[in-house]
C-alpha cells in the first residue's frame, strides 16, 4: 500500500495514487487513511440496490479524507467477470436509464462504464457500442472512466 504512495511523494510530478477495483470497504478505508487520493468501489457484480449502498458508503468514507470515488455500473468481461460471451456482455452493459439515477443516489465523482470495453486483450478487435457511450455521455453528470482501453484499436 506504502509503495505508490512512497513513489508519489518522490516524483516532482504531481501526482495521484488511486486504489483500483476494490469490493471491500475495510481496504478502502485503510487506503483512504493512507493518503489514496482516490479509490474505486467495485459493485458491479451486485444486483442494483446493493450497488448503491456500497458505493454510497464509500463516498461517505471518501469525503473525510478529501478523496473521490468511482464506481462501476454494468460490468466488463475479462478479469473482473466469468462470462466472456457476446450474449452476456450486452446484457452486462451499463444502462444510460439506470446511470443518471446510480450516480444521483451515490454521490460518485467518476462512473466506469461497459460499453463493450474489455480487460485485458482479446482475439478478435473489441468494438464499442459509441452510441450507448454517447447516450451515457449525454446523461451522467460525472466523468465516464472506460476500462480494459489497452486492447482497443486504434
Ligand atoms: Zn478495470
Amino acid at each position: 500500500m506504502r509503495l505508490a504512495l512512497d513513489a508519489a511523494d518522490h516524483s516532482p510530478a504531481p501526482l495521484g495514487v488511486h486504489l483500483d477495483h476494490c469490493r471491500d470497504l475495510d481496504e478502502i478505508t485503510a487506503c483512504l487513511e493512507a493518503g489514496y487520493t482516490s479509490v474505486m468501489v467495485d459493485g458491479s457484480h451486485l444486483p442494483f440496490a446493493e450497488n448503491i449502498a456500497l458505493p454510497t458508503e464509500a463516498v461517505r468514507r471518501a469525503r473525510d479524507h478529501g478523496a473521490w470515488v468511482e464506481a462501476e455500473l454494468g460490468a466488463l468481461p475479462g478479469d473482473e467477470d466469468v462470462s466472456t460471451d457476446a450474449v452476456a456482455q450486452a446484457a452486462a452493459m451499463t444502462d444510460p436509464r439506470q446511470a443518471a439515477d446510480f450516480v444521483a443516489a451515490t454521490g460518485v465523482d467518476a462512473l466506469a462504464v461497459a460499453v463493450g470495453n474489455v480487460h485485458g486483450f482479446t482475439k478478435e478487435p473489441v468494438r464499442l457500442d459509441l452510441d450507448r457511450l454517447a447516450a451515457l455521455h449525454d446523461v451522467v453528470p460525472v466523468p465516464l472512466v472506460l476500462h480494459g482501453a489497452s486492447g482497443l484499436p486504434d
